[in-house]
């Protein structure tokens, strides 16, 4: 008995069965399609395409479209850049490590709930 079988996703555009081999990905706030490796699990604005659609791919006027190979992140960045983006990350998370005993609070919620009245003048 089979239980744990792949899951065949296949292309998510209409009437198109093939298998899916690329992930693609809309990221709304900066008008841009990320074309990816398959994605491992379904993120929302995320869409499945087999390799046909995947190349012929339409977007809304004003979008673009990144396209992320797998053998180019070999040639991607260097391990300079690498270092640097650890070394920002640790930094970064350096400074956010010392202890705070006093958990943040919650921000003020009074009886009108989230609806927080905004003084318009
Ligand atoms: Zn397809």
């Amino acid at each position: 008995m089979r239980t744990q079988h792949r899951s065949s996703r296949t292309c998510s555009r209409a009437s198109c069965q093939l298998p899916a081999i690329k992930t693609l990905t809309y990221i709304y706030a900066e008008s841009t399609a990320v074309l990816g490796p398959l994605a491992t699990y379904a993120e929302p604005h995320s869409y499945d395409l087999c390799q046909m659609h995947g190349e012929k791919l339409t977007l809304p006027n004003g979008w673009s479209v990144t396209k992320l190979e797998p053998e180019a992140a070999q040639a991607g960045p260097s391990e300079d850049d690498l270092m640097a983006i650890a070394n920002a990350v640790r930094e970064v998370g350096s400074q956010q490590s010392a202890p705070n005993p006093t958990p943040p609070q919650p921000p003020e919620i009074g009886r009108r709930g989230h609806l927080r009245a905004i003084p318009s003048n």
